[in-house]
């Protein structure tokens, strides 16, 4: 269930007048990493980590609820959990996958017996802390893939994107998705290379180069 039950009269910073405080709740049909990314042709693509993103279908249908590391360590969110809180419509969506962010008041209402370890992948164990996935990096991952096998992993990742077109003046945005499970998952396969456009320049293609170097430092099975 999803209720608007407060507004906020101020206006956001693009001016626009911001939508009003939603209170939801629903089951967690998967918990993955928050990020947003930034790239530069092939020579940086930096992955910023601001929290957890929780899928919910309630009885209002689905959405992508933004929280914090800190509220994730705190509550524990596990797949399977029906929970509760509130949130603001994200409004422009440049930083945020999410329909709502900003999220408060969270309570986990119902927590299904959680003792058998599922194994995987996918991966649906404890959600590690956000640190584990800063220290492990992550390879671009198939975008089909993201959205049906690898969706209740807890290693898969859908981003914002910012591309810097002209440096300092214009950016693109757009999302990708990546993977910062282990190297050996049989699940995995990388996808097309993806373009990273540059204004008056020939288009760069990211085709895995940038994924040897955030994760160089892990074996096959890490
Ligand atoms: S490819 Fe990555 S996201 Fe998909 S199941 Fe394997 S570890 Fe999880």
């Amino acid at each position: 269930m999803a209720t608007v039950i407060s507004h906020d009269f101020s206006p956001d910073a693009a001016g626009c007048p911001r939508a009003g405080k939603v209170r939801w709740s629903g089951v967690i049909t998967a918990i993955q990493p928050r990020a947003w990314v930034w790239r530069y042709k092939t020579d940086n693509r930096t992955h910023t980590l601001t929290g957890f993103n929780l899928w919910i279908e309630g009885d209002a249908g689905k959405m992508v609820v933004a929280i914090s590391a800190l509220q994730q360590q705190k509550l524990g969110f596990r797949l399977g959990d029906t929970a509760a809180g509130t949130g603001w419509p994200v409004q422009g969506g440049k930083r945020e996958i999410a329909d709502l962010y900003r999220a408060g008041d969270l309570k986990v209402v119902a927590q299904p017996d959680q003792s058998a370890d599922r194994g995987g992948p996918p991966f649906v164990d404890i959600i590690p802390d956000i640190e584990i996935y800063r220290q492990r990096g992550c390879r671009m991952l198939d975008t089909k893939l993201w959205r049906t096998a690898c969706m209740p992993c807890m290693w898969a990742n859908k981003s914002r994107v910012e591309i810097e077109y002209d440096f300092g003046k214009t950016k693109r945005y757009r999302s990708e998705t990546f993977c910062y499970g282990p190297k050996s998952c049989a699940k995995y396969s990388i996808g097309e290379p993806r373009e990273v456009p540059y204004k008056d320049s020939w288009p760069s293609q990211d085709d895995g180069c940038l994924d040897s170097c955030l994760t160089g430092h892990r074996g096959e099975d890490d």
